[in-house]
């Protein structure tokens, strides 16, 4: 035989991987990939189909801003596509410079540093700033992207019961006489159930046990506190959170990362975080949308957007309510429908589709075994008549499915 047969007629090394493939399609629990049309608009084309789109984190509709637009197309136009380097080396611009200052002055903190995303800056931070013999003290629910930073610094990882803020104090007595440096970390608000954190409280066991303070505001940033300046505002925690995570991905539409805190913090990071040192920085037009965006949410018309998005989630939650759906734990634009079975969840979302409303399914591992549901997301550029029709969609197939 030759070594060309031998070789061909061997197993590829990866052929575990279709197998595991096969199995999640037989369970049904591998959808495709919905492909987006155009626009990530309130009502948009997903797969040649016009659905209503309760499935983006398009919160405040800034995807498709005329100013962001405006300043991205410029930006591009004047300075080309692409940075060219890491920022350490040659990849910083003027353009990197000037948002790092306004979201700290939006975020009225000293100093910011963005990443290329939310992921990069929580996985990014965590382990630039924690070592081995620290404690990082994390909420069961927090977001895999602060799971993957805790475990990349080799620190111990504890985890309290989600939102319980008995349970991280018992965490805190039982590592009373911790040498390393400790960590509190949580969401702003969870994406998976919409609740926000029990900031305060978490503040105040940080000062008492001497705790470094740190939270993700990726789901909060343009959607709660003032104009959207996140949780920290809106449970007025100033000046008691040593490090705030934000994504320019979601509210702020377009795309990055950024993290706020001192000015030692920062240019710590500048010299270890990973993804800042080894991966290349922003284009122009990302970092010049950005800056719109910021410039927007200060303005009168953001405070409108912010007020819309919250009048859309009241009206859409007491619609939903009227047709049976619960949802206690939610207290933002983001719904979670429970369905538990992910398999059911999945038929759920197919259904739904078909019947024009995109509410996507998410079973594990984003979400625990059992736990699978549909989750829906308001936006300030929703109106009422595509709201009313997702309501009566999701309660007809709802009900053919038992689920309400
Ligand atoms: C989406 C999300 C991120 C990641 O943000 P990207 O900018 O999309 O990488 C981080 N944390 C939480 C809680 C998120 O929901």
């Amino acid at each position: 035989m030759s070594d060309a047969a031998a070789t061909a007629s061997k197993p590829s090394p990866l052929h575990y991987i279709s197998e595991h493939l096969q199995d999640l399609r037989n369970k049904g629990t591998a959808p495709k990939l919905r492909v987006l049309d155009g626009e990530q608009k309130p009502v948009a084309v997903f797969d040649g189909k016009e659905i209503i789109n309760l499935a983006s984190n398009n919160y405040l509709g800034l995807t498709t801003h005329k100013s962001l637009r405006k300043a991205s197309l410029e930006a591009t136009r004047k300075y080309g596509v692409g940075a060219g380097a890491v920022r350490t080396i040659a990849g910083t611009m003027k353009l990197h410079m000037e948002l790092e200052e306004q979201i700290a002055r939006f975020k009225n903190v000293e100093a910011c540093v963005v990443f290329q995303s939310g992921f990069t800056a929580n996985a990014g931070t965590v382990s630039a700033v924690l070592g081995k013999e620290d404690l990082i003290i994390s909420d069961e629910l927090n977001h895999a992207s602060i799971i993957d930073g805790a475990r990349l610094s080799k620190a111990t990882i504890k985890v309290f019961k989600h939102k319980d803020v008995q349970d991280c104090e018992r965490i805190l007595q039982e590592t009373a006489n911790w040498n390393g440096h400790k960590l509190i970390i949580t969401d702003g608000v969870f994406s998976m159930d919409g609740e926000i954190a029990p900031l305060p409280e978490l503040c105040t066991l940080a000062e008492k046990y001497n705790c470094i303070m740190m939270i993700d505001d990726a789901h909060s940033s343009g959607v709660l506190g003032r104009n959207g300046r996140g949780t920290v505002d809106h449970l007025n925690c100033h000046g008691r959170v040593h490090i705030q995570v934000g994504t320019l991905s979601k509210a702020i539409g377009a795309m990055g990362g950024y993290v706020c805190g001192s000015r030692d913090l920062i240019d710590y990071l500048y010299l270890r975080a990973r993804p800042f040192l080894f991966s290349t920085s922003h284009p122009p037009g990302t970092a010049a949308a950005c800056q719109a965006a910021f410039t927007l949410l200060d303005s009168p018309e953001g405070e409108r957007l912010v007020k819309k998005l919250w009048a859309n989630t009241k009206f859409f939650k007491r619609e939903l309510k009227k047709r049976g759906f619960q949802f206690k734990a939610s207290e933002t634009p983001i719904i979670p429908i429970h369905v538990g079975e992910v398999a059911k969840a999945f038929e759920f979302s197919r259904k739904l589709f078909d019947a024009g409303v995109f509410a996507p399914a998410v079973g594990y591992p984003t979400v625990a075994e059992g736990k699978a549901r549909l989750r829906a997301i308001v936006s300030a550029t929703h109106k009422r008549e595509h709201l009313l029709r997702a309501a009566d969609t999701l309660a007809e197939v709802g009900k053919t499915l038992g689920v309400v």
